[in-house]
């Protein structure tokens, strides 16, 4: 009997424990009603941003891109693009073939190192003219005066299609001096330093932007181009009529959302945990891209980690031990995230993961893990449907429509690498937003793609002017 003793309490003890966590994983589980709150202030931002009087103030900042049109399939030439801002740096050459629609690329990816990421911004626009040099050689393109569509994936409040003025650095970046400066003047002046070469700056593009155009290129019903990789971001078709900040009423342009900035007066602070809060806190740009830090592969991880880091306190996993890998930022990347969550994924494995990562577990501790990262990444994707939701019933709603038929474009690591995410967020938008039939198209490298494309059609659109 004094064995069966022991045996209940053991049992009771675990009973407790699991309460313990069951609580925690309950935070990031998100009723109907939040998920349907989420969508209605989504909404009312979109709104805010588009208006005059409300814009300065606006957290999602509805910028327009002057982007007015898809490409038509008679574009053709030979362009450069640049991809700045998502997991890698990238030099492009895409060759656009009209008539066959058919588009080639070589590419070429480059380092940014942490110090140039978060330098002077002189330094990071002279490595990157230092990659392009590098680029035009390994081609064999030196002094090829080629035009340059620039994908720039940070917010950029345009004045036309060639000009755009950092409203601010997200995610990793962080270098100084070009808040608030126009980027494309940036690098044409950093082309001019090196004075080796002359390259024709025709666009700048955000990656969501590209994204779509990709996409749109073969389905006329893309109007949208979302992004869920590093960070999160959505750009849409809307009605001229409803852009206050631009002048004309007639036919539609491209807006880019920049929706990460969403939650930044508080709004969703209902669901937002103390575990958001110490991944803001401990971001590169506290305060800012809230909801981007809730849903997207740059912070996913670290709230993992802050979570495994609580439990642990509790004494709930890893034998109570804080270690120092644990301790160290950003060690589970979005690659991570989704082999853990592998449902192929033996537990035997979920724990040689956590080894290669330095962390020590017993085969409950992989069970846990692999329940917080499911928490975490599946709220992620509940959020950016609810968001997506709010876009498309906007839509459907402009046009006077019972029904809308409508295609995103997406691009991003986890979208298209992780194992859940892409399903939960498409039942998601189906429950929220019943009267639209989305359909979601994968882009094949929409940053470069779509950057030439837009380049091609700003080139043929200038044209006449010049000549
Ligand atoms: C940026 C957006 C970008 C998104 C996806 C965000 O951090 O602010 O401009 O589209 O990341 O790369
Ligand atoms: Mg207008």
């Amino acid at each position: 009997t004094k064995g069966a003793a022991m045996v209940t309490a053991v049992a009771s003890r675990v009973q407790a424990q699991r309460k313990q966590i069951d609580k925690v994983l309950a935070l990031f589980q998100l009723t109907r009603e939040q998920l349907d709150g989420v969508q209605h202030k989504m909404r009312a931002e979109l709104e805010y941003g588009l208006k005059r009087k409300t814009h300065a103030l606006a957290t999602v900042k509805m910028l327009p891109t002057y982007v007015c049109g898809m490409p038509d399939g008679t574009e053709k030439g030979k362009f450069l693009a640049l991809d700045l801002g998502g997991t890698n740096f990238r030099v492009l050459l895409v060759k656009i073939r009209s008539g066959r629609k058919s588009v080639r690329m070589y590419n070429k990816i480059f380092a940014i190192p942490l110090e140039i990421m978060q330098g002077t911004g002189e330094e990071l626009f002279d490595h990157i003219v230092q990659c392009i040099a590098d680029f035009l050689d390994y081609m064999g393109l030196k002094g090829a005066q080629l035009p340059l569509g620039f994908t720039f994936s940070f917010p950029c409040r345009q004045t036309s299609i060639d000009r755009g003025t950092l409203v601010g650095w997200t995610k990793g970046f962080k270098a100084t001096d070009c808040e608030g400066e126009d980027v494309v003047d940036m690098l044409r002046e950093a082309i001019k330093r090196r004075n080796e070469f002359d390259l024709d700056i025709v666009a700048v593009v955000n990656d969501t932007v590209g994204t779509m155009m990709t996409c749109g290129y073969e389905d006329p019903n893309c109007e949208i181009g979302l992004i869920a990789g590093t960070g999160s971001n959505v750009c849409y078709m809307e009605e001229m009529r409803n852009i206050e900040l631009v002048e004309g009423d007639e036919g539609k342009m491209c807006i880019n959302t920049e929706w990460g900035g969403f939650g930044d007066n508080d709004c969703i602070d209902d669901i937002r945990t103390q575990y958001d809060k110490e991944v803001d806190e401990g971001s590169l740009n506290p305060g800012k891209q809230r909801y981007e830090k809730m849903t997207s592969g740059m912070y996913l991880g670290e709230i993992v980690r802050q979570i495994l880091i609580d439990l642990t306190k509790q004494g709930l996993l890893f034998r109570g031990q804080i270690s120092e890998r644990l301790r160290t930022r950003g060690i589970f990347e979005t690659k991570f995230l989704s082999q853990i969550e592998s449902d192929r994924l033996a537990l035997l494995q979920v724990r040689r993961i956590l080894q290669q990562l330095g962390l020590d577990s017993t085969c409950e501790d992989s069970i846990v893990v692999k329940e917080v990262c499911g928490a975490v990444s599946r709220r992620a994707a509940q959020l950016c449907g609810a968001g997506l939701a709010a876009i498309v019933e906007k839509r459907r709603e402009d046009q006077g429509l019972e029904h809308l038929k409508i295609t995103v474009g997406v691009d991003g690591t986890l979208y298209k690498l992780h194992p859940h995410f892409s399903r939960v967020l498409q039942e998601t938008v189906k429950e929220l937003a019943p009267r639209c039939d989305v359909g979601f198209m994968l882009s094949e490298d929409g940053s470069g793609k779509g950057a030439a494309l837009i380049t091609a059609v700003a080139k043929r659109l200038q044209q006449p002017r010049k000549e």
